[in-house]
């Protein structure tokens, strides 16, 4: 079994298709949705883990996806947070667009979730401490 998380942006024409669901029915592709949301621009920023039996298998649905015009990466770098800088103001929660960064009710504590975050690196021009910051990561090539 082959699995891999990808980062998909949809633009605005194609945002609104159910184009992930023909992963499976046309590609036999399993995959779980991390995270998903639609930005006021009307683009779709998606965060999913995708298995598939084999690479090919893999690499022949991610190719699908581009043909349609959804942009499908992998991160090689990863967002951090610097926990003793951050001052919880929340601000990046507002500009978050997959909820990776979110308030932990009642303590309003910002908390970061890395297995959601599509680096899309708002959250570190956002941050008024430089609490957020990027770092390298091992690349892998999305087909
Ligand atoms: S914007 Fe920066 S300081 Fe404010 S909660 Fe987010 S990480 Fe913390
Ligand atoms: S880079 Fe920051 S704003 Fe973008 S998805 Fe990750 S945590 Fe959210």
């Amino acid at each position: 079994m082959y699995s891999k998380i990808v980062i998909l942006t949809f633009p605005r024409e194609v945002a609104q298709k159910a184009l992930v669901c023909q992963l499976t029915r046309k590609y036999d592709l399993l995959f779980n949705i991390l995270s998903a949301k639609i930005s006021n621009k009307k683009e779709g920023y998606m965060v999913l883990e995708i298995s598939s039996v084999s690479r090919a298998a893999f690499n022949k649905g991610v190719n699908f996806l581009k043909e349609q015009g959804v942009s499908v990466s992998s991160p090689e770098h990863r967002i951090y947070k610097d926990e003793e800088i951050c001052t919880h103001c929340g601000a990046c929660t507002a500009v978050c667009p997959t909820e990776a960064l979110y308030i932990k009710r009642p303590q309003m504590e910002v908390i970061f979730d890395q297995e959601k975050c599509s680096v899309c690196e708002l959250c570190v021009v956002t941050c008024p401490t430089r609490a957020m910051g990027l770092f390298s990561a091992e690349t892998q090539d999305v087909a």
